[in-house]
């Protein structure tokens, strides 16, 4: 099959899926005012890959000569991974906004599976065979794939041990046709998506019992599958103006409470059953690959927070000040430090076990977490640079009144620049920076590729310490036989 175009993707998400919000159930969720905006943003891609101009960048060939995007080609050199950051900033430029569950930010955590190819043959050979054609099939399909690992979890006390898996997603009857699933995940995007990779949650797997089996299952679930239901929250930008809110309106992607009620996976879309070691595999490995264009994302909010305390402040005349172009400087050091990390992570790539080519781990993982732990700092700085006109400006409608006109213009005209087009840049930092889908926003970077903990435990796992180990007994003159031993 060729690659997918807008029109298709739109009438693709016309598959009997059962999606509620705001207390009714969709008819058709591409032209549903909650999800119009990002089913657009996602067709806009699709189409895309077709015009003329974008397609080197966005497209690419399988083995056999089969164009398919070029976010779905699994990396085996360094030239893809700089291809594949080469789409996602050709694709951010062209919609002018961030958006992150889009597809490509999530295919990796299937790729980080097919490295365990040998561990899986160990447990089932049709495991590893799975996951291998479901990786052919989303290419040569052009789905759109998205990532489930989030169950509502309840009693988090009971889950400590890894002993008890509560009512978190299992398998409740195998037969002939496949698993039968029970259970809830937390997704982004799973409304308008096609398919997700399932999984076990955060949990002390290696420490998992038998009665734990269950619980430790992977597999491909269809968006449309009977017994499916999307439960969405509601959209933060429907019925905004898009002129007050030029983001939200545009850039809103919804989340949704999957619920799996006795759901049929069959057979060819299982990809681990019963597999306590694969559960804990996935949950080391699951952002080798895609925390690359997640934090490709964080980039481009870098730099969405420093052109807007730029322009500021050269609207207001600010940049005359030593201590203001300090504070700029903070924003450029935060926005190149994160260029830096996914740079060096393409320079010093790394083979993976299964032969393809991952960005080198300890410096996306470090980069992962100096990119979302200086977020809320350096939204706060910009914040700090707009001033409080962010919070306090009246919106376009008032300022078109035509009885309070001079007054508009007058307070807030500044230099060249009209009251309007002020406006205009004080309504973006709003719903960068202080609108509730800004708020939204900032909680989905703390925890959207998993929490704060986790994200450091990726950095403590990946980093080689021997080297540093060593520089330390050799200065202290230790004896080189003491054992090293893991927390
Ligand atoms: C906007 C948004 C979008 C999301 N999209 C997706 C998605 O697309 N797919 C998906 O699968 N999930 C998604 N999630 C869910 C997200 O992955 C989880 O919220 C996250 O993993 C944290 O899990 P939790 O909310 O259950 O927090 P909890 O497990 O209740 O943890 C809360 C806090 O308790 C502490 N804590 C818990 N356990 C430990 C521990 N073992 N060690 C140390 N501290 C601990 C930490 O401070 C942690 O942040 C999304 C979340 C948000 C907010």
């Amino acid at each position: 099959m060729a690659l997918m175009t807008g029109k298709q993707y739109r009438e693709s998400l016309n598959d009997g899926r059962e999606v509620f919000i705001d207390g009714e159930k969709v008819t058709n969720v591409a032209e549903h005012p909650s999800f119009k905006p990002i089913v657009d943003v996602k067709a806009r891609m699709y189409d895309m890959a077709h015009e003329p101009e974008n397609k080197d960048k966005l497209t690419t060939r399988l083995e056999d000569g089969e164009v398919v995007s070029r976010a779905y080609k699994a990396p085996k050199t360094k030239e893809d991974l700089t291809a594949i950051r080469n789409h996602v900033e050709t694709v951010l430029d062209d919609l002018g906004g961030v958006v992150y569950r889009v597809g490509d930010e999530t295919i990796g955590e299937m790729w980080s599976l097919y490295d365990a190819q040998d561990k899986l043959n160990e447990i089932n050979p049709t495991y590893a065979k799975n996951i291998a054609n479901h990786i052919d099939r989303v290419a040569r399909e052009d789905l759109f794939h998205v990532s489930a690992n989030t169950d509502p979890k309840g009693d988090r006390s009971k889950l400590f041990s890894g002993k008890d898996g509560g009512t978190l997603l299992h398998v409740v009857e195998e037969n002939d046709k496949g698993i039968v699933v029970k259970g809830a995940k937390f997704e982004t995007a799973a409304a308008y998506a096609h398919q997700a990779f399932v999984k076990p949650t955060i949990l002390n797997w290696e420490a998992g019992e038998e009665t734990m089996a269950p619980f430790a299952c992977g597999f491909i679930a269809d968006m449309g599958a009977p017994g499916l239901k999307h439960i969405c929250r509601t959209s933060l930008g429907t019925g905004k103006n898009d002129t007050d809110y030029p983001i939200s309106t545009k850039f809103e992607e919804i989340d949704t409470l999957l619920i799996f009620d006795n759901v049929l996976i069959p057979w060819e879309n299982v990809l681990f059953h019963r597999s306590l070691a694969s559960a804990a595999y996935i949950r080391s490995t699951l952002h080798r690959y895609s925390a690359f264009n997640y934090v490709l994302r964080v980039l481009r909010r870098a730099d969405y927070l420093l052109g807007t305390a730029l322009l500021n402040v050269e609207q207001t005349g600010l940049t005359k000040l030593q201590a203001v172009r300090e504070k700029i400087s903070q924003l450029i050091n935060y926005r190149e430090g994160i260029n830096a990390h996914l740079t060096a992570a393409v320079a010093n790539a790394e083979v993976s076990p299964g032969g393809l080519m991952m960005p080198n781990q300890s410096l996306l993982y470090t980069g992962r977490v100096f990119a979302l732990s200086n977020f809320p700092a350096m939204a706060h700085l910009t914040r700090e640079l707009v001033g409080g006109q962010l919070a306090v400006t009246p919106d376009s409608d008032t300022f078109a009144d035509l009885a309070i006109q001079e007054y508009v213009d007058k307070y807030y005209s500044v230099g060249e620049w009209s009251a309007k087009e002020r406006g205009k840049l004080l309504y973006f930092a709003r719903d960068l920076l202080n609108s509730s889908y800004a708020g939204h926003r900032t909680t989905f970077e703390l925890f959207a590729q998993s929490p704060p903990f986790a994200q450091q435990m990726s950095v403590f796992n990946s980093f080689d310490m021997e080297a540093q180990r060593e520089m330390v007994r050799k200065a202290a003159e230790l004896k080189p036989t003491v054992p090293v031993t893991n927390l």
